[in-house]
């Protein structure tokens, strides 16, 4: 991991449990962008984007936490509990809309 990367810690909620997983984004591509802008990107990811479909929470579930996880049709039966982006040394970085004035 690169000291430029950035990881969401993610809690999922699922039928009464809760599941933990980790998307590092390594933004070297990005050089132009503040870590907290691309944190703000992550946010969306998870929250409205790609991840917050249940085909892709389960992959992430299935991959990290249980092998017996089921594949999932596109849902929003698996709910986002909780989102922090945290540095390569474990501070949180807080998301600040890119788009904003
Ligand atoms: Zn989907």
């Amino acid at each position: 991991m690169s000291a430029r990367a950035l990881t969401a810690i993610v809690v999922l909620a699922y039928e009464g449990k809760t599941y933990t997983v980790r998307d590092v984004w390594d933004y070297a591509f990005m050089e132009r962008d503040a870590p907290e802008q691309v944190a703000y990107g992550m946010v969306f990811q998870w929250a409205e984007n790609n991840n917050a479909c249940d085909c892709n929470r389960a992959a992430f579930i299935a991959l990290q936490c249980d092998d017996a996880f089921p594949v999932m049709p596109c849902g929003h039966a698996i709910t986002l509990t909780e989102i922090r982006i945290e540095d390569a040394n474990g501070n949180v970085v807080t998301p600040v809309d890119a788009w904003s004035s």
